[in-house]
């Protein structure tokens, strides 16, 4: 082998090694907690106290029809906590059979009011019940957002099956989809048991914005992809 030869091999792997050494330091142990269908003034106050109490932020995907005089305050609170707010539709109805109009009255009406109650625009969309088609992604100008459920809206799942669900499932780079609807107690129980087993395993908990900026991704609209975790290319 030449000199050149053998250098150019030397780089060759080194790169390589510098390559699997980023990659394995760039899958951090990040995950996002959300919370959908708040706000309200009785579930989403508790969510809130929980994650006060751990030190925690998280993503809340609001319904616009669930804003008004009483539950403005609680969108303040969860913003001077660190929370994040992100759009969930103004009614939560299937928008796949509505018309383009009618999808952006539905978006902007929540984005404007989450604006105008808190000052910061909401980046990110959760489409209701996850349902979307190709006229909404093109519609629609914030990424869409997903994640995994465990079924937290079901009364028989109670809290110690929510939470078993959630720490046998959590992976890094997820976004953990849970639900703060009023009367939802079982999910806060669930959150005082998860939040302390994920940290003991290492696990950091951001907002989604957050989760994207440390795993170095920029979030797309318009790409037809319902994120659900940042490492994953689907
Ligand atoms: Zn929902």
């Amino acid at each position: 082998m030449t000199l050149a030869k053998s250098l150019y091999r030397g780089i060759i792997a080194s790169a390589l090694a510098v390559t699997i050494a980023f990659c394995g330091a760039a899958q951090k142990k990040i995950v996002a907690l959300t919370f959908d269908d708040g706000p309200n003034t009785s579930t989403t106050v508790k969510v809130l106290d929980v994650l006060k109490e751990n030190d925690v932020a998280a993503t809340f995907f609001l319904c616009g029809k669930n804003i008004n005089k009483d539950t403005r305050p609680i969108m303040k609170r969860a913003v001077t906590q660190g929370c994040e707010l992100g759009n969930h539709s103004r009614t939560h109805s299937d928008m796949r059979g509505l018309t383009v109009e009618k999808m952006r009255m539905e978006i902007e009406y929540t984005s404007h009011i989450i604006k105008q109650t808190t000052g910061v625009a909401s980046e990110f969309f959760r489409p209701p019940y996850l349902l979307c088609n190709d006229l909404m992604h093109s519609s629609i100008k914030m990424p869409f957002i997903g994640g995994f459920s465990i079924e937290d809206w079901l009364p028989e799942v109670d809290a110690a099956e929510r939470a078993r669900r959630v720490v046998a499932k959590v992976k890094p780079g997820d976004i953990i989809l849970l639900h703060d609807f009023e009367g939802n107690d079982a999910t806060v129980d669930a959150l005082k048991t998860i939040i302390p087993e994920l940290k003991k395993q290492g696990y950091t908990f951001v907002t989604v914005g957050n989760l994207f900026k440390e795993a170095g991704i920029e979030p797309q609209a318009h790409n037809k992809r319902l994120y659900s975790n940042v490492y994953e290319q689907e």
